[in-house]
């Protein structure tokens, strides 16, 4: 049989069906990267751009003032405290904005400002004494949208007479009517219907057309192609934005369909090495052992605060409750929480209200966890098959290049299997991934 239905007590857990975590889909992953971040990521690499015209001269801006923006949004701008482009708006920005307008594909991973960058982009088109709208933006999920709207909100804080109104499920307008207000926000779906079953939207009266997340868009049955069809309503000249984290095949593919004669823009994201980590692993028999060895280095070294990683919401309740037990203030992410909740629980952590953050895989994908100095890998990470997940390992534990800091990264083993999924995780690597005596934790610190 296979290893994963071998699984016993103390063994490497593996994913199962029902264990999966339910919200993990791609939307709700992408929101808490919204709801958690504050600020934009440290990139250390070079913006790629590919122009549509390879001779036309490349603009890039190192300051707002630079984009001869109306005073109303810069003050916008400022007032949500920029004081420069991001590295991918330094590009993006002029190629938005510019006359006349020009089409734009970018790629780059979330929080390196393109949101803004596109918001930005909508309200400098607008006329905002045109009553009628102007600009579509298509989010795959409506707290996507709500999240965009937020910040148009924001930007636009001085711009009153620019209007946004979302076109969601839900929000029911009145036959007949037409929209009045200069930017709508929505899902593909109720778009689509509100530019051409209703009526409330004149797409030829549309300039400019946002793509947003292009790869959690395509995961979604039917909204690459209702993306499609609303694109083709638009008018010719109407300027056309695809934004997407990621760039598999795929998602290229639809970006061309949606975007014309594009300016292709792209920023690597920042490889993570485990260059600054020291590694250990402990041996042990059973979760129970682990859960022990673990209260002994709790109590040999001081843990300014520690993430632990566990296979399954199972294991990361007990242990959550176990380590409470203990005099520890435990904070939990579990698959069964809303998003809203999981970000709450972060912001909570990050302020240093919780000193231990217990979680699923699943759960803490895409969490930057740049201030902890030491990860617990309860169990270590694997793939369905039961094979190791690396990249899972080194985002978990990877810092990225200059901004890294040291840090400990500790593995519970308690059985062959895991001993054997550690030490392919080592060769992987090929760094070394030292014992560690939890009876005479002299060595770390
Ligand atoms: P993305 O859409 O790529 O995920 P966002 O536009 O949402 O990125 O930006 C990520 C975070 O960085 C947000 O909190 C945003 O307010 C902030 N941000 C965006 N642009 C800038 C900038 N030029 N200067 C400072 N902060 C910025």
């Amino acid at each position: 049989s296979s290893p994963a239905a071998a699984k016993s007590e103390g063994e490497v857990e593996i994913k199962s069906t029902e264990d999966e975590d339910v919200k993990d889909d791609k939307a709700a992953q992408s929101l808490l990267n919204k709801l958690i971040r504050s600020n934009l990521v440290n990139n250390t690499n070079t913006v790629e751009v590919l122009q549509k015209d390879p001779n036309s001269p490349l603009y890039s801006v190192k300051s707002f003032e630079e984009l001869r923006l109306k005073p109303q949004l810069l003050q916008g701008v400022y007032g949500m405290g920029f004081n420069r482009p991001s590295k991918i708006q330094e590009t993006a920005l002029p190629m938005m904005l510019a006359e006349p307008p020009q089409n734009l594909i970018a790629q780059s991973q979330s929080g390196t400002g393109k949101t803004a960058a596109f918001v930005l982009a909508m309200l400098s088109h607008v006329d905002p004494n045109n009553r009628y709208p102007q600009c579509l933006c298509v989010s795959p999920t409506y707290e996507l949208a709500l999240q965009t709207g937020k910040v148009i909100e924001q930007m636009g804080k001085h711009y009153p007479e620019v209007k946004v109104v979302y076109a969601i499920r839900g929000n029911k307008l009145q036959r007949g009517m037409k929209l009045q207000e200069q930017i709508v926000i929505g899902t593909p779906g109720t778009m689509l219907d509100w530019c051409s079953k209703f009526k409330f939207i004149d797409p030829k009266k549309i300039m400019v057309f946002v793509l947003d997340e292009a790869d959690v868009m395509i995961a979604t049955q039917g909204h690459q192609d209702q993306s499609i069809r609303i694109q083709r309503m638009l008018p010719k000249n109407c300027q056309m934005l695809l934004f997407s984290a990621t760039f598999e095949e795929t998602v290229w593919n639809f970006a061309q369909r949606i975007v014309p004669d594009p300016n292709v823009i792209k920023l690597k994201r920042d490889e993570e090495t485990l260059d600054t980590i020291k590694q250990y692993y402990v041996l042990c028999n059973c979760k129970e052992e682990k859960f022990h060895a673990l209260c002994n280095i709790y109590g040999a070294i001081t843990i300014a605060q520690a993430m632990i990683f566990c296979h399954t919401r199972k294991t990361a309740g007990w242990l959550a409750g176990e380590l409470s037990r203990e005099g520890h203030q435990v904070a939990l992410l579990s698959g069964e929480m809303q998003v809203e909740q999981r970000a709450a629980v972060i912001d909570r952590f990050r302020e240093g209200k919780e000193k231990v953050l217990v979680t699923t895989n699943v759960c803490a994908r895409g969490i930057d966890v740049e201030q902890v100095s030491v990860v617990i890998n309860f169990d270590l990470p694997v793939d369905k098959d039961g094979n190791p997940d690396n990249e899972t390992y080194l985002h978990r534990i990877g810092r990225t290049g200059r901004f890294g800091k040291r840090g400990l990264a500790i593995n519970m083993v308690d059985s062959k299997m895991s001993m054997n999924i550690l030490q392919r995780i080592q060769e992987h690597f090929n760094k070394k991934i030292e014992k560690l005596d939890t009876d005479d934790l002299d060595e770390i610190e």
